[in-house]
């Protein structure tokens, strides 16, 4: 089948109904796809909060300062002007929409302090801040009358004279695919923290749209930096969220030190999240961890904050280690939680390619650069989500239909099934994905050098090889989630290889991208950013752009 939309929408978590919900607002036909029914996007998995220079004594030059030399000099300054700037407005909007933030003694709209921040401008409902905005823009998607087609899963973009205008997408309730054809595509599908293992992200989180837009020629950029969060807890890998420390937790070595003073003495547990994921782990590989963790200790803060403010991480460590973090530390490590690359756009989501753009934190606008600042992400897509609705509506009023398609769609169905009919030769999506998660915490994590990242590229490459013959086990038609997760493994070794490239490229330190063999930051030769162009069977073409500075030169970054 194919169906007409002037915007198409790849993703329903924050950046796509926000994208959807403004484009609809400025009058275009719009639908949303999303491969889990909206509200299970991973938006709904932040706990902390989000950001904005609201309240007295702060500024949104403040909050640009604070996220600029977050990113370790490598945001484009330009990007995080607009982001900062407009966060205060999209905050307000919010709650006018009936976000239901927490508020303060004098019924107040009230923060709490996250790291990396010089002020406390973090805005927060307990720790489900992401669930409570999804909700909420779910709400507002529906009232708008945008088209949501859930449980659809995007496996190819239709391009047209190097033009995109649609997207192909399995219906996954009947296994039929369709044509979504469209004047514009704006890519809102998150991250690809499973191509990571273990991670924060949703099993959901594969990589899906960065990989199709850069198979269709957009390009990637900063995909090195790849964000370690410093609490993550121990075995299953969930987020302990940063308001944690916010709130002032303290993280603890095995002689119950503060350790953070002798990295971070200024704001200790709440140095940005790169500096403190690296303490961790030399705090854990000179021998002062505990089994691989540090503790993350909370006690001090008493059961009523506890349950009033981190109801969520309470349970989790509850039921996943049995520990009640009114009594008791609970142990954390760094793990993988967010990418600072991905689709290159400009800030109203455009990318070069005409008809496609992208939000959220498969884009990489940039605003983040080497390292983002916890709570800065709900704003990135947010406040992108909603420029790039309008953008990508006004740009859909001077594209004329088109009737083609039928081909397209046609050759993406035998595509696919060919794929269902290859036989089994042995190799599973699950032994690759697992190995390929694991070969990425363990050469391209917290830090780097070359010969890791050069095995790392070898086995990636040798995982690509392998994914060649991986089988679909299940040949029904109806929810086939074998399918679905061969189609995932793809993005995620797409994801995974320009990752590496990229990683091996920037021959420095950086934000989240720490090589032994280049320990410092330089700014002579790598105040650039990396950006990857996709070669069918080859290596991506590698280019750099300069990173765009307006008021604030780089500086040395200590906490
Ligand atoms: C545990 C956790 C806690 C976090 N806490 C915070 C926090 O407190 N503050 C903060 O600022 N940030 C936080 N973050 C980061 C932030 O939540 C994410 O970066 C952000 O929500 C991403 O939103 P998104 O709209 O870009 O993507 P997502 O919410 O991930 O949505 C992606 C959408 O794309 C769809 N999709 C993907 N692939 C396909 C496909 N092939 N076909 C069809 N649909 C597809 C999915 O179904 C989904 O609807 C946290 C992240 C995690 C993992």
């Amino acid at each position: 089948m194919i169906l007409d939309h002037d915007v198409v929408v790849l993703g329903a978590g924050l950046a796509g109904m926000r994208a959807g919900l403004e484009a609809a607002r400025n009058g275009v036909n719009v639908a949303i796809v999303s491969k889990v029914h909206p509200v299970r996007s991973h938006s709904g998995a932040a706990q902390g909060g989000i950001n904005a220079a609201l309240g007295a004594g702060d500024s949104w030059e403040i909050h640009a300062f604070d996220t600029i030399k977050g990113s370790d000099y490598l945001a484009d300054q330009d990007a995080v002007e607009v982001m900062t700037s407009e966060a205060p407005q999209d905050i307000i909007e919010l709650e006018h929409m009936g976000v239901i933030f927490y508020r303060n003694d004098e019924g107040k709209l009230g923060t709490r302090a996250f790291g990396g921040a010089s002020k406390a401008r973090t805005y927060f409902v307990g720790d489900i801040t992401g669930q409570a905005l999804l909700y909420t823009l779910y709400d507002q998607t529906l009232k708008s009358g945008v088209k949501v087609y859930e449980e659809w899963f995007a496996t190819a973009l239709y391009m047209v004279d190097g033009a995109c205008r649609g997207v192909v997408c399995i219906d996954m309730m009947t296994g039929e695919l369709n044509l979504l054809r469209a004047k514009a595509v704006i890519i809102a599908s998150g991250g690809m923290g499973r191509v990571y293992e273990p991670s924060t992200n949703a099993l959901i989180c594969t990589g899906d749209g960065i990989a199709l837009a850069y198979r269709a020629g957009a390009p990637l950029m900063d995909m090195e930096m790849v964000q370690y969060h410093p609490t993550t807890l121990k075995g299953s890998g969930f987020l302990m969220t940063e308001a944690a420390r916010g709130e002032g937790a303290y993280l603890l070595n095995r002689d119950g030190e503060r350790f953070m003073q002798r990295y971070a003495p200024k704001m200790m547990e709440l140095a940005s999240r790169d500096v403190v994921s690296r303490a961790e782990t030399i705090e854990i590989a000179e021998g002062r961890g505990i089994d691989g963790n540090v503790l993350l200790d909370l006690r001090h803060l008493g059961r009523d904050v506890i349950m009033s403010k981190l109801p969520q991480i309470h349970e989790i460590a509850l039921d996943f280690l049995g520990i009640d973090m009114v009594t008791d530390p609970v142990p954390v490590r760094p793990g993988m939680h967010y990418i600072m690359g991905g689709v290159r756009t400009d800030t109203d989501g455009a990318t070069p390619i005409p008809g496609l753009y992208a939000a959220g934190e498969c884009a990489c606008v940039s605003v983040h650069g080497g390292n983002r600042l916890g709570a800065n992400s709900l704003l990135d897509t947010l406040v992108f989500g909603r420029r790039s609705g309008l953008a990508s509506s006004a740009y859909v009023k001077t594209v004329a239909a088109i009737a083609s398609g039928e081909e397209f769609l046609a050759a993406e169905q035998r595509r696919i099934a060919a794929l269902m009919t290859r036989p089994y030769a042995g190799e599973t999506h699950a032994r690759l994905r697992l190995e390929l998660g694991m070969l990425m915490d363990a050469k391209v994590g917290v830090y780097r050098d070359e010969a890791g990242l050069q095995e790392a590229l070898a086995g990636v490459e040798q995982l690509k090889r392998r994914y060649q013959s991986v089988a679909v086990g299940d040949k029904s038609r109806v929810y086939n989630q074998a399918l679905t997760f061969v189609l995932e493994l793809g993005y995620m070794l797409d994801c995974a290889e320009a990752t590496v490239h990229g990683a091996i490229t920037r021959k420095e330190s950086r934000g989240a991208q720490s090589r032994t063999d280049y320990p410092q930051r330089n700014d002579a030769d790598w105040l650039k950013h990396v950006v990857l162009r996709y070669q069918d069977g080859q290596p991506p073409s590698i280019d750099y752009l300069p990173v765009t500075i307006t008021k604030w030169p780089p500086q040395e970054r200590t906490y």
